[in-house]
């Protein structure tokens, strides 16, 4: 019944939202079935006489200023207890953090702030999550006050019908309020902050949209309620994804979550890639994407590593893969949150996949308060998604998000703490497979992240990375490693 609401994306668009300005040339094109369908769809969802005919009840219906929710799946539902829960997209820990990058100009730094911890705590109050604002990066839910094309793929439409929108967990969770619209606070001018934050908050937190006016979740902004609240069925549908209050101790913290890949060994690959990475004396990066492709970083080119070698049709250049991104990066690594960060200089990039994440580069102590230019590399620690280490020269530190201030006083400390390490490294890498692999020159040391020392089992580390992990086949030297490759 959806599907003729459904742009050329697949994703469901509010029949005149972003199209009704062109609703004539929309009409031409669509005079067959589906555009009364649409329109039949669109009135009994909202409770409208479903004639099929676009009438002026309808078109005030659609001008209603409203929510944009990002998600390709995203359908207002029948009031039903699933019609809460979207795809069980949820958080799986307990402790979140959030962060406002970007201010509105219509309202002081400090009022955004509070109504946004409102926002969140109407949520926090029924269920077993907290959230806390952090001034600095990496965060797990990021605000930022947009207008117009905002680097994703959803730009907003002006003053007027999409005021904001949001990301379900899994999609990172991120929520952006169109800055055009005026936001007030406990007034009947303007838009108010907290009820739409709470209603993009319940998206970043998995809910989706309503068509009951007493929910939070509803998909239209009704105007001010000074006695605004989360309705039972808000209520009902957090908990169905979170549980209760105090009542879910047992519920997986998620905060070690990494799979555990078996330690299987892999076949030998078939097609040797000769590239500039075998001959190559050193690398400049290597990290997971959040589809979980490791890639290196070589120059102004990159390469997907498939097990134990290069995948083919690679390199390609770093500025077709991540636009924007320059080559000669330091470092690199995704965080939890499935962002990737780059870093060259004093400058950092974030990227979403492959789309730039904002207004990027800026600078590393903006961004990274206490983390030093020039960086060798940057991964994240064996046992935390969360907590980020960075290296350069002979020292490294650890970075924590979590804490005030990320890093701690007694950070930065020697690499030769790590027992078998080199004293300076190139590029690190935190495995999904659990080990944590640091390359220096044309070689790589495997360390075992309960131990932290490196390993020891079978063939001595350091390895030579051409063969271990990029299949190189001509090499003069180190031949006998032909037949081994990095266990994954
Ligand atoms: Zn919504
Ligand atoms: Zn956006």
């Amino acid at each position: 019944m959806v599907r003729s609401v459904r742009d050329h994306n697949g994703d469901f668009v509010y029949f005149g939202v972003g199209r009704f300005k062109d609703k004539n040339a929309s009409v031409s094109q669509h005079t067959d079935n589906d555009f009364q369908e649409a329109i039949m769809e669109y009135q009994s969802l909202n409770y409208l006489k479903s004639t099929g005919v676009l009438d002026a009840a309808t078109t005030e219906m659609m001008r209603r200023p409203r929510c944009g929710l990002k998600d390709k799946h995203n359908t207002v539902q029948n009031k039903s207890v699933e019609s809460f829960v979207l795809h069980k997209s949820r958080w799986e820990k307990k402790h979140l953090t959030y962060g406002i990058t970007k201010y509105s100009k219509w309202l002081h730094w400090s009022v955004v702030d509070r109504e946004i911890a409102k926002a969140f705590s109407l949520w926090s109050e029924h269920i077993d999550l907290t959230f806390t604002q952090h001034r600095n990066e990496p965060v797990d839910i990021d605000i930022r006050f947009e207008k117009y094309i905002h680097h994703d793929e959803n730009p907003f439409d002006g003053p007027g019908q999409v005021l904001a929108h949001a990301f379900i967990p899994k999609h990172g969770g991120d929520i952006h309020f169109d800055d055009t619209e005026h936001w007030t606070v406990n007034s009947t001018n303007g838009t108010n902050l907290l009820q739409v934050a709470t209603h993009e908050v319940g998206h970043s937190l998995g809910l989706l949209d309503t068509r009951d006016q007493s929910d939070a979740m509803y998909f239209a902004y009704l105007g001010y309620d000074p006695n605004f609240q989360l309705s039972r069925d808000d209520i009902f549908g957090i908990q169905r994804l979170y549980g209760k209050k105090n009542r879910y101790r047992s519920w997986h913290d998620g905060e070690n979550n990494i799979g555990m890949a078996s330690n299987t060994i892999t076949s030998r690959p078939s097609v040797a890639q000769e590239s500039e990475l075998c001959t190559s004396k050193n690398i400049d990066a290597i990290f997971q994407t959040d589809d979980d492709s490791t890639i290196v970083f070589l120059r102004n080119k990159y390469y997907k590593l498939l097990q134990n070698e290069v995948a083919p049709g690679y390199p390609k250049d770093i500025s077709d893969g991540w636009p924007g991104l320059p080559g000669n990066i330091d470092a690199a690594f995704t965080y939890e949150n499935g962002k990737t960060y780059f870093f060259q200089g004093n400058k950092y990039w974030r990227y979403r996949g492959r789309q730039i994440d904002g207004d990027y580069p800026r600078e590393i102590s903006d961004g990274f308060p206490g983390i030093p230019n020039n960086l060798n590399a940057a991964m994240l620690w064996w046992n935390s998604n969360s907590t980020v280490y960075f290296f350069k020269d002979r020292k490294f530190w650890l970075y924590d998000p979590n804490t005030t201030p990320p890093v701690k006083p007694s950070y930065p400390k020697p690499i030769s703490n790590i027992e078998g390490l080199p004293d300076q490294i190139d590029a690190a890498l935190h495995h999904p497979n659990g080990n944590m692999y640091f390359f220096r020159g044309d070689k790589y040391y495997r360390v075992d992240g309960k131990s932290s020392t490196v390993d020891h089992s079978g063939q001595p580390y350091p390895r030579r990375t051409a063969s271990w992990w990029f299949g190189c086949k001509n090499l003069t030297r180190d031949s006998t490693h032909l037949t081994n490759y990095e266990h994954f």
